[in-house]
């Protein structure tokens, strides 16, 4: 019987926030930075920035990385569960740029496609989308919830203190 892979997605409270999803691929945690985090809709294909593989001890950290290390701030786990990629070797298809495979997890279930485009980059990071495939799991106008408390304060939230004091 094949063993049962993994995936987290981190909700990550850095200088912006986005959420980190990891995908467990040939022993290590194939990873991206997903600025507006995963949708359920299948119409709404997420920017997926790659970013460097993470340890699979990455699957359970929940915490805080320090000030003054690379992406600073909280950590949430978002959701976790299995990944069962539609190959039987999903390495090659990570390598190949277009990966389909199915989730089991409390947020994200059923099937979904990451696919890069090809010879878009940012700072040298290749650029992926992110998209739900739909079927029974899809939820038209879905957008990522934030389970984090702690946001760092924006101008805008200065604004509404102020507004509060002076009524
Ligand atoms: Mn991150």
């Amino acid at each position: 019987m094949k063993r049962r892979l993994k995936f987290v997605v981190q909700e990550h409270h850095a200088s912006h926030l986005h959420w980190d999803f990891r995908l467990e691929i040939g022993g290590t945690l194939k990873s991206w930075a997903v600025p507006k985090g995963p949708s359920l809709d299948p119409a709404s294909k997420r920017l997926a920035v790659q970013v460097p593989d993470h340890a699979l001890s990455y699957l359970t950290f929940e915490g805080v990385l320090p000030e003054g290390t690379y992406g600073a701030g909280k950590v949430y786990r978002w959701d976790t569960g299995t990944f069962e990629p539609e190959t039987d070797d999903p390495a090659a298809a990570w390598r190949a740029g277009a990966l389909r495979f199915r989730l089991e997890g409390e947020r994200l279930r059923g099937r979904w496609r990451l696919f890069r485009m090809k010879g878009r980059e940012e700072r040298g990071r290749p650029l992926w989308l992110l998209q739900k495939v739909d079927d029974e799991f899809a939820v038209a106008g879905h957008a990522a919830e934030v389970i984090g408390e702690e946001k760092r304060p924006k101008a805008s939230a200065k604004k509404t203190t102020k507004k509060r004091k002076t009524s």
